[in-house]
């Protein structure tokens, strides 16, 4: 890809007013798995960037590689393209707005959620891309269907994907949390810490992460991680996004040479207990995430994601539905 054909949707020396208003165009567009939204999303952002297929011939990813093989590190920067919607599958754009003061993006009630879980995600990748910033970038589809993208990307580029050395997500709530704990050890706390030290700005190790795409990941990548992008109340009508923290964490990105930075790569990569009870199933909100996730998934997806699980993990999904419906009734 040119320069200056990513330049025609992020801008070239762009004034702040500009930045925000990028932001907030990705968020417009509505892009539920398989609808029309995500179909415009597409053709307006990724035209340029190669399309990874699964095995029937359904695109899994876009994917943009930057790696210099002189580089010490390997890295897998991810994001995902689909967000939540539950009604109007055919309405591809919806109102956005910024509050001036706090430079906060939101949206009104009457929509189903912001989109910034994970618009900021793909925003954040396409400015590090413009920046020519070290690393493979990979821009999943399906991910709030069931990690449907990256899940398939696992099993059918199984050698490709060995032969990174990190695999860092954009896609967590707040704004601290590097997460070395999903489903699973999916970092060691030594590249917790180190990742933690790189960024500054307050973010540390957290090990309540939920599950995203990179932790389709743990057997094949050694650190595997999710970084907090600044959004909140994903999901809902109220979801918000820090557009100031934003571009924050932007600059901050683009400013570390990540080609040369020393990142700590210490765990072996390995299945962990993927879909297990844990403590963090217990006290954190994982299962509450997935039993969303099925319950607004169109049936076709939802078979589709049926058919890609063994009967073990299966019965391990329903028993975290009945978990969480449990702890709903009786207010655990
Ligand atoms: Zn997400």
């Amino acid at each position: 890809m040119t320069f200056q054909s990513i330049t025609k949707y992020v801008g070239k020396n762009v004034t702040r007013e500009q930045e925000y208003k990028n932001i907030l165009n990705i968020f417009s567009y509505r892009r539920q798995h398989m609808s029309k939204g995500e179909e415009q999303f597409i053709k307006d952002y990724m035209s340029d960037f190669e399309p990874i297929k699964d095995n029937k011939g359904m695109i899994i990813a876009f994917k943009y590689d930057n790696h210099n093989p002189t580089a010490i590190n390997n890295i897998l920067w991810t994001s995902h393209i689909d967000t939540v919607h539950h009604s109007e599958p055919n309405k591809i754009f919806q109102e956005v707005y910024m509050d001036d003061m706090t430079k906060t993006a939101f949206v009104t009630e009457k929509c189903d959620c912001l989109g910034a879980d994970d618009g900021a995600g793909v925003w954040l990748m396409l400015e590090m891309i413009k920046n020519n910033v070290e690393g493979t970038y990979m821009f999943f589809r399906g991910e709030e269907q069931g990690c449907i993208g990256s899940s398939a990307m696992a099993k059918e580029y199984e050698e490709y994907l060995k032969n990174f050395t990190h695999a860092i997500a954009f896609d967590r709530k707040g704004k601290t949390d590097v997460i070395t704990y999903q489903r699973g050890e999916c970092c060691s706390e030594e590249f917790g810490k180190a990742m933690a030290d790189v960024l500054g700005m307050g973010y540390e190790p957290s090990d309540l992460g939920v599950y995203t795409d990179t932790a389709e990941f743990l057997h094949l990548i050694p650190e595997c991680s999710n970084l907090s992008v600044g959004y909140q109340s994903q999901h809902t009508s109220t979801e918000t996004q820090d557009l100031a923290f934003l571009i924050q964490l932007r600059d901050k990105l683009i400013s570390v040479d990540w080609a040369n930075t020393e990142l700590p790569i210490v765990r072996e990569p390995k299945h962990e207990d993927h879909w297990g009870w844990s403590a963090n199933d217990m006290y954190g909100d994982n299962y509450y995430v997935d039993v969303e996730r099925y319950a607004y998934m169109d049936k076709k997806d939802l078979i589709a994601l049926v058919k890609s699980k063994t009967p073990e993990e299966l019965a391990e999904m329903l028993q975290d539905c009945g978990h969480a419906i449990c702890d709903v009734i009786y207010g655990v």
